[in-house]
C-alpha cells in the first residue's frame, strides 16, 4: 500500500484525502474529509472513514486551524498521519496557465509561478497556495506535488484554444481557452482504449464529465483537441448552478441595468444552470420534481439536453471518427436518464445505447451500447483525487 495525502484547498473550505493508491477508483476512499466555513461564524469538519462519519462543529479561524483539527482528530480515530505511512501530498491546483502542462514536485519557483497565474484565477490559486504552504509546514518531509486541472488540455490546437477576439488584448491578458476538469477526462480516457480493445494511439474518443460542474472533452488519439470550458470554468455546457455558454452580451445588459460585476458573477456561477432554471442543482431532486411534471424541471432538464448534444454532435465531426463516448462523475455515473436522451436517436451515426445496460447499477467501467453500435459508449467512474494521489507518488519516485 502506498498512501498520499490529497488536499483540494477553497478559499473557506479544505476538502482532503487520505488514498490507498494501489485501490480501485470505485473504492471509498481510506479517509475523506471536509473543513467548511473557514474565517466565518460556524465552522464545520466532517470526517469519514471505515464507513462512519464524524462531525464537530466549532468556529475555524484559518486553513492551519483546519488541517491541524481534521489531522488530530484523524490521528485520535488511527487512521491520522501519525499512523498512515504517508509518503506524499497531491495538490489539486486549479489554473497551471501555460505554464504547467504536466504535475510537477512543487519548489520554492513552481509556488512562485502558481502565484504568477493568479489574475487568471483569483478566487482558487490563491485558495489552493494557501492549501500548499499550510501543508507544507505540517509535512515538510514529504514530497507536494501540484496536479493541475487545466493540464491535460495543453494539447490543444490553436483553432480550439484562441478566441476570435483582438489578439494584442488577448495577449496582454493571456485570455484563451485553458479547459478544466483535466485530471478527470484525462483518467477516464486513459482507461478507454483498453475497455474497447483499441490501441490508445488509434483511438478517438469524447468523454462527458458531468457533475455538479460540467464539460466535455475531444480527445484525438490520447492528446485533447477540443474542450468545453474555456478561460474560465463558467463556459460549455449548462452544470448544477453555472450558465454554461451564454451570449456574452447578456453580462454589459445586465451591467448597464445597474447590476454590479460580483452580483453578475455570483449569479451566472452559483444561481444559473439547472439551479437558475429549476431551483435545485441535485439531479435527484430535479427527477423528482420531473415525475411530478414541474415545469420549470422540465425546462431546466431540456435546456441540459439539448445543450449537451450539440457538443457531442460539434466534437464528433470535430474527430471525423468516434470510436467511444463515455460518460462520467455524479450525473454521468448514475443518472441513466441523461445518458439515453444525450444519445436518443443517434442510430444513423452508429451510437446505439441498449435499453438494459444502461439500467445497470454503477459499481465500476462499463459498456452501454449495443454488440452492433459503431460508437462504444461507455460508462467509466471519475476519481480525481486517486488520480492526484497517484501521481503525487509516481513523482515522490516511490
Ligand atoms: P462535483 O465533483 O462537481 O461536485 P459530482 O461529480 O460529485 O460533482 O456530482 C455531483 C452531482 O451528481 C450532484 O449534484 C447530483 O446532481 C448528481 N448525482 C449524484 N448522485 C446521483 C444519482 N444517484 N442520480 C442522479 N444524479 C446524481
Amino acid at each position: 500500500m502506498a498512501y498520499a495525502l490529497v488536499i483540494n484547498s477553497g478559499s473557506s473550505s479544505i476538502k482532503f484525502q487520505i488514498v490507498d493508491t494501489t485501490a480501485d477508483a470505485s473504492e471509498d476512499p481510506f479517509v475523506s474529509g471536509v473543513v467548511e466555513q473557514i474565517g466565518e461564524d460556524g465552522g464545520k469538519l466532517t470526517v469519514k472513514t471505515g464507513g462512519h462519519k464524524h462531525v464537530v462543529q466549532t468556529p475555524i479561524a484559518n486553513h492551519t486551524e483546519g488541517l491541524d483539527l481534521s489531522f488530530n482528530l484523524l490521528n485520535d480515530l488511527g487512521v491520522g498521519p501519525d499512523q498512515v505511512d504517508l509518503k506524499a501530498v497531491g495538490h489539486r491546483v486549479v489554473h497551471g496557465g501555460l505554464l504547467f502542462s504536466r504535475p510537477v514536485v512543487i519548489t520554492d519557483e513552481v509556488l512562485g509561478m502558481i502565484r504568477d497565474l493568479i489574475p487568471l484565477a483569483p478566487l482558487h490559486n490563491p485558495a489552493n497556495i494557501d492549501g500548499i504552504e499550510v501543508a507544507q509546514k505540517m509535512f515538510p518531509e514529504l514530497p507536494h506535488i501540484a496536479v493541475f486541472d487545466t493540464g491535460f488540455f495543453h494539447t490543444l490546437p490553436p483553432a480550439a484554444a484562441l478566441y476570435a477576439i483582438n489578439n494584442r488584448v488577448a495577449g496582454d491578458y493571456g485570455i484563451r481557452r485553458y479547459g478544466f476538469h483535466g485530471t478527470s477526462h484525462e483518467f477516464v480516457s486513459k482507461q478507454v482504449p483498453a475497455l474497447i480493445g483499441r490501441d490508445p494511439k488509434h483511438t478517438r474518443q469524447i468523454t462527458l464529465h458531468l457533475g455538479n460542474g460540467a464539460s466535455c472533452a475531444a480527445i484525438h488519439n490520447g492528446a485533447a483537441i477540443d474542450t468545453s470550458m474555456g478561460l474560465t470554468p463558467l463556459a460549455g455546457l449548462v452544470m448544477g448552478t453555472r450558465s454554461g455558454d451564454i451570449d456574452p452580451g447578456i453580462v454589459f445588459h445586465l451591467y448597464r441595468q445597474g447590476i454590479s460585476i460580483d452580483e453578475i458573477d455570483d449569479l451566472l456561477n452559483r444561481k444559473s444552470g439547472v439551479k437558475g432554471l429549476a431551483g435545485v442543482n441535485d439531479f435527484r431532486v430535479l427527477r423528482e420534481m420531473i415525475e411530478d411534471d414541474n415545469q420549470d424541471a422540465w425546462a431546466a432538464y431540456n435546456v441540459y439536453i439539448h445543450n449537451l448534444r450539440k457538443y457531442i454532435g460539434a466534437y464528433m465531426l470535430q474527430l471525423g471518427r468516434v470510436d467511444a463516448i463515455t460518460f462520467t462523475a455524479g450525473v454521468g455515473e448514475n443518472d441513466q436518464d441523461v445518458r439515453w436522451d444525450a444519445l436518443a436517436g443517434l442510430e444513423n451515426f452508429g451510437i446505439k445505447v441498449d435499453p438494459e445496460k444502461n439500467k445497470l447499477p454503477n459499481d465500476g467501467p462499463r459498456i452501454i451500447s449495443t454488440d452492433d453500435s459503431k460508437v462504444t459508449v461507455l460508462v467509466v467512474p471519475t476519481n480525481e483525487e486517486l488520480a492526484i494521489a497517484r501521481y503525487a507518488v509516481a513523482l515522490a519516485g516511490l
